[in-house]
């Protein structure tokens, strides 16, 4: 769980991993994808890659 600020309603809201819909690893780090509260598709880099991590990606 984390908080984002969405590009569409630029609202911060708290995002939950149900609303994650993909985890790409990418030289930049993870990028995730996600659907804001109020519907609007957005994505985040998080960190860089990391151990922890892992196991969600291979489920991705
Ligand atoms: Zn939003």
């Amino acid at each position: 769980m984390f908080d984002h600020q969405c590009t569409a309603c630029e609202k911060r809201q708290l995002i939950f991993p149900s609303m994650v819909t993909a985890m790409t690893n990418t030289d930049h780090g993870i990028v995730l994808a996600f659907t804001c509260w109020c519907g609007a598709d957005q994505t985040m880099v998080t960190g860089k890659k990391s151990v922890s991590t892992s196991k969600v990606a291979l489920a991705a």
